[in-house]
């Protein structure tokens, strides 16, 4: 028996006239449709316990609804009255600590962290270990201690990120079209790496780095690097966000990612980042940490 949690769900679908005389009767819940077993009430059974007059094609209609509207394809799990919340069902069966809590959040997150590698793989047509995806999502807490960009990362890797592509799908937007060239679908992939426009712009910005800094003369940035960071340098991994957080920037603002605009916000936040580590005498750590770098924003 598949132990559904549906039931504790409102049913939802009583904006809908033909259904007023379920909620007249006073039925909120799934859970109030089911028999013992778990499984819908006949029609019979429903008339003979509420004492309703309406006709098994409304009856029926309704359940379909649910059925479809939940997902329900096996029988579910009849509550007992009063309707628990889940988390008091969690209660009962253990009464100390709150590990049980924990056990139920992490399995949650652990699906949806598989869900997403997976998606992934399939949009670059890349065949990642666990391991791998596990270290790129580590790496989002180790460039930066900065909140707005770890948080713009994470949103990159586990695809909460507003692409059109995402907007399009909750009937945000009449289309799923890259904002910079209007040809194909703008899924992640597409906005910062597979986009003309975008890879332009990081051509130019390799050039620049290969140009300021001679030790990096063969500074490249990989899809995968672009995308998820590398763990080979922190502040290379915090450049490239930097430049991602511009591209999307320049997407929100409907405008081409520009290297001018972008070398400005770069020194800007360098002299920004370095005036805290001055302030809380951190100006040595700083200084290591930005070794042969700095010379990006002489120009
Ligand atoms: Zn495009």
């Amino acid at each position: 028996m598949r132990n559904f949690n549906n039931t504790h769900d409102m049913i939802l679908f009583h904006q809908k006239h033909q259904y007023q005389f379920i909620i007249n009767i006073g039925e909120r819940f799934v859970n109030d449709l089911l028999d013992e077993n778990g499984g819908f009430k006949t029609f019979d059974s429903f008339q003979q316990t509420y004492g309703i007059k309406t006709n098994f094609i409304e009856y029926y209609g309704i359940i379909h609804a649910i059925e479809n509207g939940f997902h329900l394809k096996n029988t579910c799990k009849k509550l007992e009255d009063p309707v628990l919340p889940i988390a008091m069902d969690l209660l009962k069966i253990n009464k100390k600590g709150c590990r049980i809590f924990y056990v139920v959040l992490l399995k949650a997150q652990h699906k949806k962290y598989v869900e997403d590698m997976n998606k992934w793989k399939l949009e670059l047509q890349e065949d990642f270990t666990e391991e791998r995806w596990k270290d790129f999502c580590a790496l989002n807490f180790n460039f930066t201690n900065d909140v707005k960009l770890r948080w713009f990362q994470y949103r990159i890797l586990h695809r909460i990120l507003g692409t059109n592509d995402l907007l399009y799908k909750m009937n945000k937007r009449i289309n799923d079209l890259c904002t910079f060239c209007k040809e194909e679908k703008e899924t992640l992939s597409h906005l910062f790496v597979k986009c003309h426009i975008s890879s332009r712009f990081w051509i130019m910005f390799q050039s620049h780095i290969q140009k300021y800094i001679p030790r990096r003369l063969h500074f490249t940035l990989t899809p995968i690097e672009i995308l998820f960071g590398s763990n080979s340098d922190p502040i290379r991994c915090l450049i490239t966000v930097l430049g991602k957080h511009h591209i999307y920037k320049s997407k929100m603002t409907e405008k081409k990612p520009d290297l001018t605009a972008f070398k400005q916000e770069l020194k800007y936040y360098y002299n920004a980042i370095k005036y805290t580590a001055t302030c809380n005498l951190e100006i040595q750590k700083f200084n290591k940490r930005w070794e042969g770098w700095s010379n990006i924003f002489q120009c």
